[in-house]
């Protein structure tokens, strides 16, 4: 039979539409609630997350509160309060929050705030806008009743000093002045949300901004598919726009680990020498509440909170 135009189209159609039907009508049961977030602080900010979903309440409030755990522990020196400075000794810091309604808030480059996550949240409920920095970011904040705050603490000073007699800016996979929590979670509902919160890489460029605010880059939620967030040298993440590839590799039917795995495989194509030396690692979850990672170099972790327990996994990793 001939396959008109007007058919083909029909058919090409129903072809592309096969793959998300498919992927997801294949597991009827589906895993809510359940949080998961990266490394091994993970945990703690599981618990709190658990706190909202164990009630029935929204996975925006769950991955809040979960968020602001490390950001407001000032022995965590990648997140909020206590991260390590920039170059000149600044606490900068980057975060955003997006919901099952594809609602976006974020903040970058935002300074003598504790908790950048709660005011990306007030970005994306209260303004127009779904980004403000710096010195605009801390006026909407300071307006909107956050406190300016020192996140300088004397131990971050401390460490920041004794790099600075050597001063070399060189990104090392897994060392303690990079991680980040991203957070994502599935409410009763079978809503997904997501936060992504960071101090930078230390010791970075006055003024640089990573992967972690920029939505589609460290985070992206599509409430149909599946949730993603990032972690590791932001640069190479934003160059494949990293979370919204991995949200999309899903739809296409691939797994959360399996789409973690092709995202990361298109960053070593990209650079294959660089990657043997630096860390960028994916962290998913499916709208069924299936979850998975992946990273290049050993060490990222990742915590998973469902009706069960808390646990932390290691992630699989290329080299
Ligand atoms: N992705 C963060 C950034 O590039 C840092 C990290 O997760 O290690 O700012």
């Amino acid at each position: 039979m001939k396959t008109t135009r007007r058919k083909f189209l029909q058919l090409s159609a129903a072809a592309s539409a096969l793959p998300i039907a498919s992927a997801f009508a294949k597991q009827a049961r589906v895993t809510k609630p359940i949080v998961i977030s990266t490394w091994n602080f993970g945990l703690r900010a599981n618990e709190e997350a658990w706190k909202i979903l164990a009630k029935g309440g929204r996975s925006l409030d769950a991955v809040e509160a979960g968020a602001r755990v490390p950001e407001g522990d000032p022995k965590e020196t990648s997140v909020g309060l206590g991260g390590l400075p920039d170059r000149d000794g600044k606490v900068t810091l980057d975060a955003c929050i997006m919901d099952e309604n594809g609602n976006i808030g974020s903040v970058a480059f935002l300074e003598h705030v504790v908790h950048p996550v709660s005011v990306a949240r007030m970005v994306m409920e209260k303004t127009q806008h779904v980004m403000l920095v710096g010195e605009g970011a801390l006026q909407f904040a300071l307006a909107n009743g956050f406190k300016k705050e020192k996140l300088l603490t004397k131990e971050s000073e401390k460490a920041w000093k004794e790099w600075l007699k050597e001063g070399k800016y060189k990104p090392i996979a897994n060392i303690e002045n990079h991680d980040t929590i991203g957070i994502l979670a599935l409410d009763e509902k079978g809503n997904l949300s997501g936060a992504c919160t960071t101090s930078g890489m230390a010791y970075k460029m006055r003024g640089r901004v990573g992967d972690s605010p920029i939505i589609g880059a460290g985070l992206y939620v599509d409430n149909e598919i599946g949730a993603a967030t990032s972690t590791g040298v932001g640069e190479e993440v934003i160059r494949i726009v990293g979370c919204h590839l991995v949200v999309e590799l899903m739809r296409q039917g691939n797994s959360p680990e399996q789409a973690c795995k092709l995202a990361v495989e298109r960053i070593i194509q990209k650079n294959p020498e660089k990657v043997k030396v630096i860390q960028v690692g994916f962290l998913a979850l499916s709208k069924n509440g299936e979850f998975g990672a992946y990273c290049l170099q050993k060490g990222f972790t990742f915590a998973v909170h469902d009706v069960n327990e808390n646990k932390l996994y290691n992630s699989t990793s290329r080299f």
